[in-house]
């Protein structure tokens, strides 16, 4: 009898799928790419043709297409965020992570409720309203308790007009007790990335603790759904083993949760393994990824599961988030810091790698500059405190910035999750392509307030400037007239205005 991990995810079969999606032509891959344009999602078979596929012509149609479903399905829109580490303590022994038990360098820490409310300001500071809360693998110091009082200090705590209105979470599995209590304290989205689909890999990098349990974590999604937390984010790290076999693998999960809870991933992470300290894996990963395989895959991914918004973290240099942003990214975390107490401590982003601004030029660096490829003791952050190394180190504002000039809507919106359009009521809205009647008024409005509460001078006008154009440019006219409305009542004083 098949056990429930191979019910969840079939190794064989997806194997077969991409041993025989080898022989498929190039037709047949150009009528995949075609099909999915009427946003209906892939099979795994139709999946393994694409990632199989290295014909430059239909790469070239994926990336258009890619871009074309997600700008159905979202609009131009991309929603910011950042992490807040509250520890780096850890019970396990991930080989690629600094995070890891064995690395007897971290400087270990927990966070104070005074830190964390420390933390939160400083985001508040830098104008965001999304948190993605993240911490090590510490029943003891990172207990429920602590966890719960956590997220309640993020949510109560002010500066001014700002507040942080989404807590989303990235901590080690729960059993569903637990998953009750964390939606409970209000978070947004439940994220678990499986790291490894593929089980043999999964044991070699996963050696010691509770996350040496490939099973417990595959059914994690689960259980935070039966516990009713239906926004739920899954994700692979990418370099452990061969993308293709990941790709499908996330495409078989994501089917079972439709499967098994009538609704899909909300989100999909793609981070890249980058150096960390004391982390053999991550120096030289066994499947590193390249530029060009990561930008297919996602692109895959937009296809394949159309209706999930897939999140890009500062891991990757800001030249290729930038590209990123055509082909399918819908969400990125901005100045990131990946230690606790990063955004108290430094007021200032550590030394960039990458001396030019929004990576124009940056094909004239050497590859030693091109912000991957580090080696240990130039990673830009200091080895005793950092998970890993950060591609990205623009601020916010020069990320706002950019995404603008490039024509994206930059978006703090928090709507949907507040007014209840979660699970399954999200994704009747986002599989037909309905979410952006909401998505792109929604970003305009919280543009605006970022704006006038946190922009500075050329970034106001930059920003007004393109306010304009994205309002003029929503059909409805209901719409269009209540976006001008509330613009207008943000403008004399009002805050946290949305549809
Ligand atoms: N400790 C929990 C866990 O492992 O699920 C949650 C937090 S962990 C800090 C968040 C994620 O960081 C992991 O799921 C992993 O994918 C990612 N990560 C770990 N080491 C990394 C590295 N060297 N480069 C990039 N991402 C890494
Ligand atoms: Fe701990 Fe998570 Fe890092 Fe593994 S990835 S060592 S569980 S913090």
């Amino acid at each position: 009898m098949m056990n429930r991990t191979e019910y969840i995810i079939p190794v064989e079969e997806i194997e077969g799928i991409l041993e025989r999606a080898r022989d498929a032509s190039v037709t047949e891959a150009e009528a995949i790419i075609q099909k999915a344009e009427r946003l209906t999602g892939l099979t795994p078979e139709e999946t393994g043709v694409l990632l199989q596929c290295e014909e430059t012509g239909v790469i070239d149609s994926l990336y258009k297409s890619a871009k074309r479903v997600k700008e159905s399905i979202y609009g131009n829109r991309l929603v910011l965020f950042a992490p807040l580490y509250l520890t780096n303590t850890c019970v396990n022994n991930c080989l690629y992570c600094g995070f890891r038990r064995s690395n007897r360098i971290l400087e270990r820490r927990v966070l104070t409720e005074e830190e964390i409310r420390s933390e939160a300001e400083a985001l508040i500071r830098d104008g965001h309203k999304r948190v993605l809360v993240v911490a090590g693998e510490d029943p003891e110091q990172c207990s429920m308790d602590y966890l719960e009082r956590a997220i309640d200090i993020i949510y109560t705590t002010r500066v001014e007009k700002g507040e942080i209105r989404r807590v989303n979470v990235n901590v080690a599995p729960l059993t569903v007790e637990k998953f009750k209590r964390l939606k409970s304290a209000g978070i947004g989205t439940y994220q678990l990335f499986q790291e490894t689909y593929h089980p043999p890999t999964y044991k070699k990098v996963h050696p010691a603790g509770p996350k040496s349990n490939y099973a417990y974590r595959l059914t994690a999604l689960g259980r935070a759904m039966e516990a009713g937390i239906d926004d739920v984010g899954m994700g692979v790290l990418f370099g452990l083993y061969d993308y293709r076999f990941e790709v499908l693998a996330l495409l078989y999960h994501a089917l079972y949760l439709e499967r098994e809870f009538g609704v899909g991933p909300h989100t999909l992470s793609v981070p890249r393994i980058e150096p960390a300290t004391n982390a053999p894996f991550s120096l030289n990963p066994p499947h590193a990824l390249s530029d060009h395989d990561f930008m297919k895959l996602i692109a895959i991914l937009r296809l394949a599961i159309p209706y999930t918004g897939i999140i890009l973290s500062t891991r990757e240099s800001a030249d290729l988030r930038d590209r990123l942003f055509h082909i399918g990214v819908s969400q990125i975390s901005a100045n990131s810091r990946t230690y606790p107490g990063g955004y108290t401590e430094g007021n200032k982003n550590p030394p960039s790698l990458n001396p030019l601004p929004q990576g124009e030029g940056k094909e004239l660096l050497p590859p030693s500059l091109d912000g991957r490829g580090k080696g240990e003791g130039e990673l830009g952050f200091s080895d005793k405190k950092g998970q890993f190394s950060v591609g990205d180190r623009r601020t916010t504002q020069e990320i706002i910035r950019n995404i603008s000039m490039n024509g994206f809507s930059p978006s703090f919106c928090t709507a949907c999750y507040r007014v209840g359009r979660t699970g399954k009521e999200f994704m009747d809205h986002a599989k037909p392509g309905e979410i952006q009647r909401f998505c792109l008024p929604n970003s305009i409005l919280s543009f605006k307030e970022y704006l006038l509460d946190y922009g500075g001078e050329e970034l106001r006008k930059i920003g007004e400037f393109l306010i304009k154009k994205q309002t003029t440019a929503i059909e409805d006219d209901h719409l269009r007239k209540a976006t001008l409305k509330k613009l207008q009542e943000i403008e004399m004083g009002k805050r946290d205005l949305y549809f």
